[in-house]
């Protein structure tokens, strides 16, 4: 399938973010890292890409967890998000345009419900949540495959997560229990909070519009949270939701499934306290194509830091090189690297290929530079081929001060033009932001500085 966005050149593109209840773990990471790699490589075609991640910072999963700790959900959540972004940059992983708060999109969440409610998808039960009408929707059920006889018609749901055979009406808005404590809204559809399908739903057509390009997800998002996603959006506005739906396969350790239970669960800062490169975790990560399992385990770690470090020599040695110009042989080589590369990208992101490409052409370039063939100046072209290769990647050449800096500038001109079109609520999301980067703006009289946070 050949991939065609919406309006020409831009990329409207939306990936469910983390659950703020913990740590996003490894596998969570795989997801954002496939989501990165994407993002790049549209970038890199010369699309302008405007993505948002959610942040999923009410559900019953961050309720229960800040409840079982005695603090408040808010307080809870925050050590998460900080941490959410600081391993986030570690990887590498570019910053989205928008990452909206499930807290800060209540009203509009009320608004949508409103509005199923008046186009007769939704209906208020005995206790005063508010359910979806699967047997409303007649296309429910296509993005995971699902039969109608396994559909449970009239039975309801009210948790966020649960599998096919419970399929059923499930709830949007979930009126107060005492289990939620002090988290509820007093709004015109009672008092309560939104169930986390409806939050997505929201978050991306606010910022994205009513069709997306691209919404993409780990697999175990397919059900029921993409198909409830579909529901509720194309039932709102009577159009198609999502042009195309991309799903990262799970990631396994060790063969096995990961759960602190078995004691293989693993942050990236674990990965970090044994030693590990962020950015060897960054290529483990990417390195196996996204819709297969991926076996995560410390041998392939260790191999992947070799791979990054075998690329950053190379990088070294060319800036030593003083031979005789290779001339053609060489520019073919390069040549070939570059198409190889783009043309494996170009279907369906294949890593695999693409990283053979360019180990293939390290290869053969080294030698080359073994048999005294290289010169300074081709030396030079070989280099600006690799930080090419290397903007899809981000694994090698990058200073990540010096990119961190540039992703920075990169912002403060778009809150400046936000500010200019008086446009408050994006200036003020970019700050934010920024703020959650470990930057902080002064606004001075000759204009805007930034600082680290100490
Ligand atoms: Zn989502």
């Amino acid at each position: 399938m050949k991939f065609v966005s919406l309006e020409r050149g831009k990329v409207k593109m939306y990936t469910c973010g983390p659950t703020v209840y913990d740590f996003a773990h490894i596998g969570n990471f795989r997801t954002f890292v496939f989501q990165d790699l994407l993002r790049r490589w549209l970038e890199y075609r010369g699309y302008q890409v405007t993505q948002v991640m959610n942040l999923t910072d009410v559900d019953d999963r961050t309720i229960a967890a800040s409840s079982k700790r005695g603090v408040p959900l808010n307080v809870h959540t925050r050590q998460y998000i900080d941490a959410f972004f600081q391993h986030k940059r570690r990887l590498n992983i570019e910053q989205a345009e928008y990452y909206p708060r499930a807290t800060e999109h209540i009203n509009e969440m009320v608004d949508f419900v409103k509005r199923l409610m008046e186009k007769g998808y939704a209906y208020k039960a005995e206790d005063g949540s508010i359910y979806y009408d699967i047997s409303k929707f007649k296309d429910y059920g296509k993005l995971s495959r699902m039969k109608l006889k396994e559909l449970k018609m009239g039975a309801r749901v009210k948790v966020d997560t649960y599998t096919k055979e419970q399929a059923q009406d499930f709830a949007l808005w979930k009126a107060w229990d005492e289990n939620d404590g002090d988290v509820f809204w007093e709004t015109e559809i009672g008092k309560g909070r939104p169930g986390w399908h409806l939050e997505c739903s929201v978050m991306s057509m606010k910022y994205l519009g009513e069709t997306l390009d691209i919404h993409s997800g780990g697999v175990d998002l397919i059900f029921p949270h993409h198909e409830n996603e579909i529901a509720q959006s194309e039932a709102v506005t009577g159009k198609k939701f999502v042009g195309c739906w991309m799903h990262a396969e799970f990631l396994l350790v060790e063969g096995e499934r990961m759960a602190k239970s078995l004691g293989n669960y693993h942050t990236l800062q674990d990965l970090l306290d044994k030693g590990y490169d962020a950015i060897a975790v960054r290529y483990l990560l990417m390195s196996t194509h996204y819709r297969q399992q991926l076996n995560f385990t410390f041998e392939g770690l260790k191999a992947a830091q070799s791979a990054v470090e075998r690329l950053r020599i190379f990088l070294r040695r060319l800036s030593e090189v003083d031979g005789r110009p290779a001339g053609e042989e060489l520019e073919n080589l390069m040549k070939a690297a570059g198409k190889d590369f783009e043309t494996a990208l170009d279907d369906d992101l294949s890593i695999t290929k693409a990283l053979a490409a360019i180990f293939d052409f390290t290869r053969d370039a080294n030698k080359m530079i073994d048999q005294g063939k290289v010169s300074r100046k081709e030396a030079r072209a070989v280099h600006d081929l690799m930080i090419r290769f290397d903007r899809v990647l981000a694994i090698i050449g990058e200073n990540k001060e010096e990119s961190l800096s540039k992703e920075v500038e990169k912002l403060i001109q778009k809150r400046e033009a936000a500010r200019k079109a008086k446009d408050w609520q994006t200036a003020d999301d970019i700050r934010k932001q920024l703020y959650e980067m470990g930057i902080i703006l002064e606004d001075t009289t000759t204009g805007v500085r930034w600082r680290k946070k100490s």
